[in-house]
């Protein structure tokens, strides 16, 4: 069933690539396995699956130890600055990245273990009360402060859309996100690089290809409902 549907979704991704005359390579697909088991996991590795992405810290390190060393790990869930330790080394990209507090932990981290990390900034495009991420508007100052720690790298932009019945209705918000990106990437800032565009999930990413997602985030399409009651 999830090999199933991994090749469905990867498929689909594949689709909205040629509607948009993109070329498939340019989006990354990231399984989110949160509250799945590794019994799961293993199964859309064998479709192909390589990319996975984990909200909490203490979840993606048990897996990490369980699961072959050469899959890629992504933190794209809230992330508090005393678990950044358990996590440095071990993840390709932290999606979460909505603070200058946050970053200068993790900047600290990494260049104690002597390593760099990637991160993303998460922005709260559609200004929701109820979630992370800095405003648009705000978004440039941030990208400076942290421009300027070592061992970390801002490589693009995240955002998480609103729950909406049509994905249509994001649209604009996948737009917003991506104009931002090109708007600081033209200012030509050190150490930044805006060609990581990480958004959509299950219920938009097809829009979020068209918009010009480099990467989409898909749980439910992949491992099917969570269930958080377990
Ligand atoms: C859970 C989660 C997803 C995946 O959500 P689905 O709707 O199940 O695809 C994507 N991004 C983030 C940040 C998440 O926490």
């Amino acid at each position: 069933m999830v090999a199933e549907n991994y090749r469905m979704v990867d498929k689909k991704v594949q689709e909205a690539c040629a509607r948009a005359g993109r070329d498939r390579n340019e989006v990354t697909l990231i399984a989110v396995s949160k509250t799945k088991p590794v019994a799961m996991i293993q199964e859309a590795m064998a479709a192909g699956a390589n990319v996975f992405g984990e909200n909490k810290v203490q979840e993606l390190c048990d897996k990490y130890e369980l699961l072959p060393k050469d899959l890629h790990w992504h933190l794209i869930g809230h992330l508090q600055r005393n678990k950044v330790k358990y996590i440095i080394g071990k993840v390709d990209l932290i999606h979460s990245v909505d603070s200058l507090r946050l970053a200068e932990e993790i900047s600290k981290e990494a260049v104690k273990k002597e390593t760099e990390e990637n991160i993303l900034i998460e922005v709260n495009v559609a200004e929701e009360e109820s979630k992370f991420g800095v405003s648009v508007a705000d978004t440039e100052e941030l990208v400076r402060q942290i421009a300027v720690l070592p061992g970390i790298h801002i490589q693009g932009l995240m955002t998480i859309a609103p729950y909406v019945e049509n994905p249509e209705q994001n649209r604009p918000v996948f737009r917003a996100l991506k104009k931002l990106a090109v708007d600081i990437k033209m200012k030509n800032i050190d150490n930044v690089h805006m060609d990581v565009l990480s958004m959509g999930m299950t219920g938009d990413y097809e829009v979020a290809v068209e918009e010009g997602a480099t990467m989409v985030r898909v749980g439910t399409g992949i491992f099917g409902e969570r269930d958080y009651s377990i």
